[in-house]
């Protein structure tokens, strides 16, 4: 019944702000495809969200994903990174890299996921830290799992199901300002 799937990126500090192409003035993600991008130019579009590393399950019969606010056991909730990027297979073997095949054919990467984007023909969100400056900016806003997950070891598989959750796709929290109602 479950498959659990698992990428994530390691980005360097160095590789956050927006590298130009000379010619255009447009910034890279809009005037190249998936596969011409350089190495730093690929690092630098992960935006961190954290959503490719949570436990995911999909339906055997109908092939339907859900994901589970259960994250991988080498993932750290606080900081939304990779623990150990550079040594994850020997812990965490189906940990999978992303490529710009694997991006054009898999069905488990959020909608928001930059790299979807990209491959999509759609310009990355505003609150992107290469589009905002601050790689905070989508933690701020809500669109991160970090501090909101918990970790996959001691879950019992038949368990699992309880921590599916409806936020993959969209925000953690609600970014829509409430209206406080009159009290009466
Ligand atoms: S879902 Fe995409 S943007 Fe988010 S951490 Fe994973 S690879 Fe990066
Ligand atoms: S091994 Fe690291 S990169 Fe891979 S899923 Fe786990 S936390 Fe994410």
């Amino acid at each position: 019944m479950t498959a659990n799937l698992h990428a994530n990126r390691a980005v360097e500090l160095s590789a956050f702000l927006p590298i130009n192409t000379p010619m255009t003035d447009l910034p890279f993600w809009k005037t190249k495809t998936l596969p011409e991008m350089s190495d730093a130019e690929w690092e630098s579009l992960c935006d961190g969200c954290g959503k490719c590393c949570l436990v995911k399950l999909e339906e055997e019969d109908t092939r339907e994903l859900f994901v589970t606010r259960l994250h991988c056991k080498l993932f750290d909730t606080k900081t939304c990174q990779c623990k150990d990027y550079p040594n994850r297979k020997q812990y965490v073997p189906i940990c999978v890299k992303l490529t710009p095949e694997i991006v054009a054919t898999v069905d488990w990467l959020p909608q928001t996921c930059a790299y979807r984007l990209v491959h999509e023909g759609k310009d990355l969100h505003d609150w992107h830290h290469l589009i905002s400056g601050d790689r905070e900016t989508i933690h701020r806003e809500g669109w991160s799992c970090r501090n909101k997950t918990v970790t996959e070891e001691g879950v019992d598989d038949e368990d699992i199901f309880d921590y599916v959750i409806d936020w993959f796709h969209g925000p953690t929290k609600r970014t829509r300002k409430r209206q406080l109602l009159p009290r009466k």
